[in-house]
């Protein structure tokens, strides 16, 4: 843990944010999306320890829902389908970032890589000294990576399904593992930060746990 997220836990456990600390009801409050709900509500019910000291360590934020890809299982494409063309504007990001405060931002989507203001957006998350974690597909990374800029706390965070054969099945494209492996290591030249997320199935997937 860094001495920067050390301090913010600290300083959230002893002082919280009044904000955060709104009163916990048994039904969804559509206005306040940090509340942790009830699950029963027997005699033995007791608030969770933490009831009283909520603080939001990440924030997760999704500019768009689009995708380059439309791999199978994908909820994401399916299930937004309504909002699949809107984006947020880079105003809107940086507020939510503002009025959320966490110390890490996740951005995601979708494929945020197709959003146009990636680049401003990572810039001023760097200058607020936030840690990134940039949730990629890996397939744009080699045509955008110069708009970054390098930075202690930026993170490439690449999901893969496994290796080239049965992550090109899941993702239901013939090349995409490749192009996102040329895309790291054009990353790795410029950016120290990679992590790499892989899913792997229960089936028949023994060699990839291995390679893995
Ligand atoms: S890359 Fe991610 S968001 Fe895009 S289709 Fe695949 S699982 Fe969904």
């Amino acid at each position: 843990m860094t001495a920067g997220m050390a301090s913010y836990i600290a300083r959230n456990k002893f002082r919280p944010n009044p904000e955060w600390q709104k009163t916990v009801v048994t039904a969804p409050d559509a206005s306040n999306p940090f509340r942790i709900v009830y699950t029963h509500t027997g005699a033995d019910r007791k608030p969770h320890p933490m009831i009283n000291k909520r603080f939001p360590l990440v924030l997760m934020l999704e500019p768009l829902h689009t995708c380059n890809l439309t791999c199978t299982g994908c909820g994401r494409i399916r299930e937004y389908e309504s909002t699949i063309t809107q984006k947020l504007s880079l105003q809107q990001c940086l507020d939510a970032v503002h009025e959320c405060g966490a110390p890490i931002v996740s951005i995601c989507g979708g494929e945020p890589m197709l959003y146009p203001e990636l680049g401003p957006l990572t810039a001023k998350l760097i200058e607020e000294n936030k840690t990134i974690y940039l949730c990629t597909n890996g397939m744009f990374i080699q045509k955008r990576l110069k708009e970054f800029k390098p930075a202690d706390k930026f993170f490439f965070n690449v999901h893969l399904d496994g290796m080239e054969k049965n992550h090109d099945i899941a993702v239901e494209r013939e090349g995409v593992f490749r192009e996102a492996s040329k895309g790291q290591g054009r990353q790795a030249g410029r950016f120290p930060r990679l992590h790499q997320h892989h899913r792997l199935q229960r089936d028949g997937h023994e060699r990839d746990r291995r390679d893995v």
